[in-house]
């Protein structure tokens, strides 16, 4: 049992006898927690400092439940763009000077094991692991890069799934990586206490069990403090917000030959220490 006020815990969501559950889960059984929801839901795990109930537990049992993004409606979804070197590298495009940021939105995220529909405005569908940032403490207008790892609540594992022939052929990205369940996420939030900066953790996703990207999330070109303390000169981040860090190399468009996702597709992925996600295209 964990002693109060103990973090290094994994937090999730699920639909489990037709309702949205928060929990935690701790050595195989999952502990539902009472988290008050407001729109964010999971809002008051940061107001003060999270002390898990892990009194009542209870065996999940495969077929009771189904996985839900770990945030029901976060404010923001901010993604980084090209944030490995050899990503850029095999788009043939030099590394950006400054980070390249777009949005996704609640509407995107789909949660792990699920089943994703293949979209209807493109053949090229791709693929795109990525380390997902919870933010937990309000980041506005941060002068140096100091204190930023306390504001980070924890992990998640995301793939920013993309239209790549959309994205290319439109100035902005909205239609190319804005559609429906373009963001599986999930399934657990491992809270930051047990994650030691700088994060230099395995990140890898398979197709139908080939290995497609293996890189280490210290590849980033702009570390995650200097992402939040870049973003939080122009747009305050909140409690419940989410940070896509980018892609390593090895997505399927750029491949020879093209390697993009077809129908009954099964994708893997994983980040050491964080978890793993998984989905299935239909
Ligand atoms: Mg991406």
């Amino acid at each position: 049992m964990l002693g109060s006020n103990i973090h290094l815990v994994r937090i999730g969501r699920i639909d489990r006898r037709s309702s949205e559950e928060y929990g935690v889960l701790h050595e195989d059984i999952w502990y539902p927690q009472d988290v008050n929801r407001s729109d964010i839901g999971i809002e008051s795990f940061f107001a003060t400092d999270f002390d898990p109930d892990l009194s009542t537990g209870v065996n999940l049992a495969e077929e009771e439940f189904r996985w839900l993004p770990p945030i029901a409606r976060p404010g923001k979804i901010l993604c980084i763009g090209r944030n490995y070197a050899e990503h850029s590298r095999e788009q043939g495009k030099e590394p950006e000077s400054e980070p390249l940021i777009f949005s996704k939105f609640s509407s995107c995220m789909t949660g792990h094991q699920s089943q994703v529909e293949y979209p209807p405005h493109t053949d090229n569908l791709d693929y795109e692991v990525e380390l997902a940032v919870i933010i937990g403490k309000e980041v506005k207008s941060l002068q140096t890069t100091d204190d930023v790892w306390d504001k980070i609540f924890g992990y998640t594992l995301a793939n920013d799934l993309t239209a790549r022939d959309v994205q290319k052929s439109e100035k902005q990205w909205t239609r190319g990586k804005g559609f429906d369940q373009s963001l599986p996420i999930g399934p657990l939030i491992q809270t930051a206490d047990a994650i030691s900066p700088p994060i230099a953790n395995n990140i890898w996703l398979k197709v139908n069990g080939e290995l497609r990207q293996s890189s280490k999330t210290d590849h980033m070109i702009f570390s995650i403090p200097y992402l939040i303390r870049y973003i939080s000169q122009v747009i305050t981040l909140q409690p419940g917000d989410i940070l896509l860090t980018g892609t390593p190399e090895g997505v399927g468009y750029y491949m020879e030959p093209k390697g993009v996702l077809h129908s009954g597709d099964i994708v893997e992925s994983g980040i050491d220490g964080i978890g793993n996600l998984t989905f299935t295209i239909t």
